[in-house]
């Protein structure tokens, strides 16, 4: 894999850093154990991984593709890093993504856009679009992404991988470095449905050092998964959510939506339509409620913990360091979100917008459940579109925001949902994803039906 990403990273840019000699190194000692006689610590002990750079390693940079944290070694592994590590996964590198796992391209990146390997022009989505495009590129078998709003399924849809978006709180956040903390959640990007079962199995489980952390068993997702390859579904009720589709969405990804459908009823699935009338408004409640969270976790980011620090030179004051720090360290994304929720958080606005914005949180949460007390899993398109070209969307935040219509539901209600490969669109050959979603400690339920689907 090493010499694969010497190879092709040039032209996919799907890393940041790539920690070559680390990588070897525990490559190194996953051959010593087997060596020496001993059972392999974990399935994955010695498959190599990608690491999206939003998590904390103590032994590489982690910017959250920011000019904030150039130059930051982090002081702690994350949780997720330290449970790689004694799973013996080697860490192949850390993959580039949306400054601070903020847009849907990875164009915010500071360090220049990755590209799909599908084709060059076009954007691996975002704010993952490294780690999927490290995994369609065979640059790595396994990468890690985190998923606020769809940052894990919508680059595996246009980059024809699985992603997967576990139930909020079964995976530790702690190193995760926060967007918006009460959505964002680690998660598989592989190549089979299998695979990324697992992955979860490796990085899922209670941490006393995040307090939303479950404490709850690991739902049984590598079993699941087993399960779903005899491609058998029967007994599985599938709700098609009758609000996603229509206008905005290319026909070739509809298309492939109702082939897939057709596809699980073929595999003994039985398919009921459902309604959620809310979803509708989950995008602009998305809006206010990650820019809010997103405006509270960044001012850690003050020019006196990390990184950078513009303008201290004996002739500014701590104030204008901080400021002209953030000026200089952030991009326009970052700032515009940085505003949009210290305006909605501030007093006077506060009810109008954060306030309602919970509330439409709610109903769409008891969408869900009222859904889920009918079918065991619901289906839809990962994405409206395809793969779009690189700068088609740089200028219109509004298109950008679009790429995530349906998945940001299942972030706003915390429940578990995957991006499982559904072939390639007849308009214009790119692929298209069938996203899964189901209740939060179902995740077992995404693995059975992804699976038999895939
Ligand atoms: N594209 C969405 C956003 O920009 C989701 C990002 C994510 O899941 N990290 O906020």
């Amino acid at each position: 894999h090493l010499d694969r990403i010497a190879q092709v990273d040039d032209f996919v840019h799907a890393f940041l850093h790539v920690n070559a000699d680390g990588a070897v190194e525990a490559a190194r000692a996953v051959d010593a154990r087997l060596a020496a006689g001993d059972a392999p610590v974990s399935p994955l002990a010695g498959v190599p991984l990608a690491l999206k750079d939003v998590m904390t390693t103590v032994d590489m940079p982690t910017t959250c593709g920011s000019r904030t944290l150039e130059g930051w070694r982090p002081p702690y592994d994350a949780t997720v890093t330290r449970r790689l590590r004694e799973a013996g996964v080697p860490i192949l590198g850390k993959t580039n993504m949306d400054e601070f796992a903020m847009g849907s391209s990875t164009e915010n990146s500071a360090f220049g856009p990755s590209h799909n390997p599908w084709d060059h022009a076009r954007i691996p989505g975002g704010s993952g679009g490294g780690s999927s495009a490290s995994v369609a590129a065979f640059e790595a078998p396994l990468a890690i992404g985190t998923d606020t709003g769809g940052s894990i399924r919508q680059p595996g849809a246009v980059t024809g991988t699985v992603g997967v978006k576990p139930t909020y709180g079964g995976v530790s956040r702690y190193g995760l470095v926060a967007f918006s903390s009460s959505l964002d959640q680690a998660g598989p990007c592989t190549r089979t449905v299998l695979d990324a079962a697992l992955l979860h199995e490796v990085i899922a489980g209670h941490d006393p050092m995040d307090s939303t952390s479950i404490d709850a068993p690991v739902p049984p997702v590598v079993a699941a998964a087993r399960q779903g390859l005899t491609g058998d579904l029967t007994g599985v009720k599938v709700g098609v959510v009758k609000e996603f589709g229509g206008d905005g969405y290319q026909p070739g990804v509809l298309r492939s939506f109702e082939a897939a459908v057709e596809q699980l009823r073929a595999l003994g699935a039985e398919v009921v339509e459902v309604s959620c009338p809310h979803f509708t408004y989950a995008l602009p409640a998305y809006y206010l409620i990650a820019p809010s969270e997103c405006s509270s976790n960044l001012a850690r980011f003050d020019a006196m913990r990390y990184g950078l620090r513009v303008g201290d030179d004996g002739g500014h004051s701590a104030e204008e360091v901080m400021s002209l720090t953030r000026e200089a360290g952030f991009g326009a994304e970052v700032k515009r979100r940085i505003m949009l929720g210290t305006y909605a958080l501030s007093s006077g606005y506060y009810d109008a917008y954060y306030g309602s914005a919970q509330k439409v949180r709610t109903l769409i949460t008891r969408d869900f459940e009222a859904a889920f007390e009918r079918v065991d899993v619901l289906v839809s398109p990962t994405t409206p579109t395809t793969a779009f070209k690189i700068g088609e969307r740089v200028d219109d935040p509004m298109a950008m925001y679009l790429a995530d219509l349906c998945t940001i539901p299942s972030n706003l209600a915390g429940n578990a949902a995957m991006s499982v490969p559904s072939g390639l669109s007849d308009e214009d050959g790119l692929p298209v994803g069938l996203q899964i979603m189901a209740p939060a400690l179902a995740d077992d339920r995404l693995y059975r039906v992804g699976a038999a689907y895939e």
